[in-house]
């Protein structure tokens, strides 16, 4: 199969609308990541993301809809009020509700589960397009299974040449990171996946919010995952990923010398750090995350692509706080560590 890459325009967007209709995969931008997108509607559509990702039958995928009233048709409930709340301050933007499923729905899309995640992204290109198919889209993040998740259209083109008729590019993504999944199915909202919308934020707006405790330690043996997709050791470059966190000078000095040892080793040492840093690290392979943990939400995916195409085999990370933005930045770093964290 030839993959087109298209500048997002109306005649792309209706090309792509036209594709997802009848059955075919789009790559497409999201102020989130890039997905892969089909007809959530449409079982053998939805089957063939989990072909081109390579992905795992029973990890469930995120239903796109580009108006409010397109939700009540794929739920079994009447929203409660705190879903209301969260909907009217978040969408559109990135944040993903997890609702008991209509019969409407596959069971492809949920992977067997009777809820069903939804959202509402922010990025104009990625409503445009869900209205130009006038389907809801069901839709993953568009790396194949095991690889960063795609901040560009490049990196979506990298994982899924040959696989997509079309992939619409839309520039790098604002948010960096993949969407808060919160769960509404229980007595209060439950993030079960850190992203853009903070649980502070949440809890300002619903009273109170949960955070799954699996959030940031690598799941037991035999614990079921609340949200499916973080049991998958998620994205783990090729080269041994170690995280160094504690107060500024001391991170850099540690760095430093594991770095220094790691060349001695004959090793292919590389440093990821944060903007300001950089100067201390002299002439040592490194490279930035940006500044924070905005910057680091959005460049992380990038550079860990990056540590893989240049070989680095000995990589060692800067971290952020873990709260608000830093959680999920904390979330997705440690899991490509595996949780391997030194503190200084
Ligand atoms: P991705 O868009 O690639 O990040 O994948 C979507 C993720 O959303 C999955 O890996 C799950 O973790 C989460 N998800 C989707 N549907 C559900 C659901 N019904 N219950 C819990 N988590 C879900
Ligand atoms: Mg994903």
């Amino acid at each position: 199969m030839q993959t087109e890459l298209l500048p997002v325009s109306p005649a792309s967007l209706e090309m792509a609308g036209e594709l997802i209709r009848s059955g075919a995969l789009v790559g497409f931008p999201t102020e989130t990541v890039y997905g892969l997108g089909a007809n959530a509607l449409d079982e053998s559509a939805v089957k063939r993301i989990f072909e081109a990702k390579g992905r795992p039958g029973d990890n469930p995928l995120i239903v796109h809809i580009s108006k409010v009233d397109q939700l009540a048709p794929l739920i079994a409930v009447e929203p409660s009020p705190a879903a209301k709340r969260l909907m009217d301050a978040c969408w559109p933007g990135p944040m993903t509700l997890i609702f008991p499923k209509s019969n409407l729905v596959p069971s492809a899309v949920t992977a067997g589960l009777d809820t069903v995640a939804v959202r509402l992204p922010g990025h104009p290109a990625a409503r445009a397009l869900i209205d130009a198919t006038r389907r809801p889209i069901a839709a993953p993040s568009a790396n194949r299974s095991g690889r960063p998740s795609p901040t560009t259209a490049m990196h979506v083109l990298e994982d899924m040449d040959g696989r997509v008729p079309l992939i619409l590019d839309g520039g790098p993504c604002e948010v960096g990171l993949e969407s808060t999944v919160i769960d509404m199915t229980g007595e209060i909202p439950k993030v079960l996946r850190p992203g853009g919308i903070t649980p502070r934020r949440i809890a300002e707006l619903c009273g109170s919010a949960g955070v799954d405790d699996a959030v940031m330690r690598p799941l037991k043996e035999g614990e079921v995952a609340r949200s499916p997709g973080m049991k998958y050791r998620h994205y783990a470059p090729t080269g041994a990923l170690t995280i160094v966190q504690g107060e500024a000078d001391a991170v850099t000095e540690a760095i430093r010398n594991l770095y220094d040892e790691a060349l001695a080793e004959g090793k292919r040492p590389l440093i990821l750090a944060l903007d300001g840093h950089l100067p201390a690290y002299a002439d040592r392979k490194a490279l930035s995350l940006g500044d924070g943990a905005a910057g680091m939400a959005r460049s992380i995916f990038a550079r860990l692509r990056e540590a893989d195409d240049i070989g680095a085999d000995a990589i060692f990370s800067e971290a952020v706080a873990a709260d608000g933005l830093g959680l999920a930045v904390m979330n997705r770093l440690g899991r490509a560590a595996a949780f391997h964290i030194i503190e200084v």
